[in-house]
């Protein structure tokens, strides 16, 4: 087979668009090339080690049958079980789902979790559905992939448009196929779910505080007083609106807010938690009250000191890039930026904190809840925060260290960080037979 990284297409025009799995290839090539990657290991992790897609029926409330389509991509399981999030989005395909699988990989790696990388999702807008259509559709998805997930083999947790809901309907269908004596072992075939349920304390907040714990580094290193910043955010669900009331609790002023809704500003500030439960009220930010609303360009163009994209993937690219005003782009969603973003980033001096490093909050503390339920015993937030900031800062030194090794920016760095770690375990095993 072709090694297709070695056969990218130029990138020298920072405004050609690229689907979301070429901006994963050429991220990758990237460091691969600049550390000179083990050929043999370079092909396997070019390519997932399986892309499933399931179409599934399910029955509507009134009676009518309709037919879905979902994906479960396991990129990579040298490092221990496939481990991503699952997400409902009338987007979503096969492509995006191999990109999000391969980041996962990168993420736990960088992390020093014994996870590997899978992402999932069912191409739909959720919003078009009642809770109990959305309850089949869940249950039936997770009929259909059957022994493709499991709590030792691939793992599910929350991603866009799902939630702590969703993994407890995934729990409690994936119940009904293992042996009654095996039933109580098992809840940790999915992380993210209510903590009445197995959860972990922490887990819903876990995304945005790792991007927060991140920024306050950040911050240290650069000597910026974070109570005089200002920030604004693109996606305002579970990672936009917990890291935007977490800044808060740093004095950090927001300024401005993009949901799918529309975008809102306030030049002195919102504030972050009245905001969140006007969202959750309202499905989104737009007619809150004391902001005015903006377009979508005057957003991209906000004068503050950090911008935090917590959405959707290829919102900063070689067409709006250059628009941004910030110091800081820290990345709270799976990639906001493309490669021809990530060059005008560079060539404007906007520091980028990558969402392999800047999100994996969320996949470290799946980890700490897999091992709560593997152990059957429980921790306290505040033992769960302690152990997410060792294991998050930890993964931030080592990127910056790579950084500073090699004199590359934050992206690379991270890359670099993750092809060593995966390659000394390949060089180690050996590739059978
Ligand atoms: P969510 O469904 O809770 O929130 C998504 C937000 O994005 C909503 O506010 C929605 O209105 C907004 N949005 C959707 N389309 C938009 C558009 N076109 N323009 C502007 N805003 C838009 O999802 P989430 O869990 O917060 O995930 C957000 C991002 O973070 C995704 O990229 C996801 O992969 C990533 N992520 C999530 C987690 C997690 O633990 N949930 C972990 C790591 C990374």
């Amino acid at each position: 087979m072709p090694d297709s990284t070695k056969t990218l297409p130029d990138t020298s025009s920072t405004t050609a668009k690229t689907s979301v799995y070429e901006n994963v290839i050429r991220q990758f090539s990237r460091a691969a090339d600049l550390i000179g990657l083990v050929d043999n290991v370079r092909k396997i992790l070019a390519t997932p080690v399986n892309e499933i897609t399931v179409h599934f029926p399910a029955r509507m409330d009134d009676g009518r049958v309709e037919m879905f389509t979902g994906y479960r991509v396991q990129h990579n399981n040298a490092l221990g079980p496939f481990k991503g999030g699952l997400r409902f989005h009338p987007d979503t395909d096969i492509d995006e789902v191999k990109a999000l699988a391969t980041w996962m990989t990168w993420k736990s790696a960088i992390a020093d979790i014994p996870f590997g990388g899978g992402k999932g999702g069912v191409c739909i807008d959720p919003f078009k559905y009642s809770k109990t259509e959305l309850e089949r559709i869940t249950r039936r998805f997770t009929y259909a992939l059957g022994q493709n997930i499991g709590p030792e083999y691939d793992i599910p947790a929350p991603d866009v448009n799902t939630n702590g809901q969703v993994m407890a309907w995934i729990l409690d269908t994936y119940l009904t196929s293992v042996q009654p004596q095996e039933r109580g072992r098992c809840l940790h075939v999915v992380t993210g779910k209510p903590v009445g349920l197995g959860g972990s304390v922490g887990r819903e907040k876990a995304t945005g505080q790792g991007v927060v714990y991140c920024i306050e580094e950040w911050a240290k290193g650069k000597s910026v007083d974070l109570a005089k910043t200002s920030y604004f955010v693109q996606g305002f669900g579970n990672v936009g609106s917990w890291a935007a009331r977490l800044m808060d609790q740093h004095g950090a002023r927001l300024v401005a807010v993009e949901d799918v809704t529309g975008a809102i500003a306030n030049p002195d500030g919102l504030d972050a938690e009245d905001l969140a439960r006007y969202a959750k009220q309202n499905g989104g930010v737009y007619g809150y009250q004391k902001a005015s609303a903006i377009d979508h360009e005057t957003f991209l163009a906000t004068e503050a000191d950090i911008f935090i994209p917590s959405a959707l993937e290829n919102q900063i690219t070689g067409k709006t890039a250059s628009a941004l005003r910030c110091k800081l782009v820290a990345e709270g969603a799976n990639g906001p930026t493309d490669p021809f973003g990530d060059i005008l980033l560079r060539k404007a001096g906007i520091d980028v904190l990558p969402d392999i490093l800047a999100n994996s909050g969320g996949v470290i503390v799946s980890y700490f809840e897999w091992l709560q339920n593997k152990r059957s015993e429980y921790w306290d937030l505040e033992e769960v925060d302690a152990k997410l900031y060792k294991k998050i800062t930890a993964a931030y030194r080592r990127v910056r260290s790579a950084a500073q090794e090699l004199d590359v920016d934050w992206r690379t760095a991270a890359y670099v960080v993750a092809l060593r770690r995966l390659e000394r375990c390949y060089v180690e095993r050996g590739i059978f037979p």
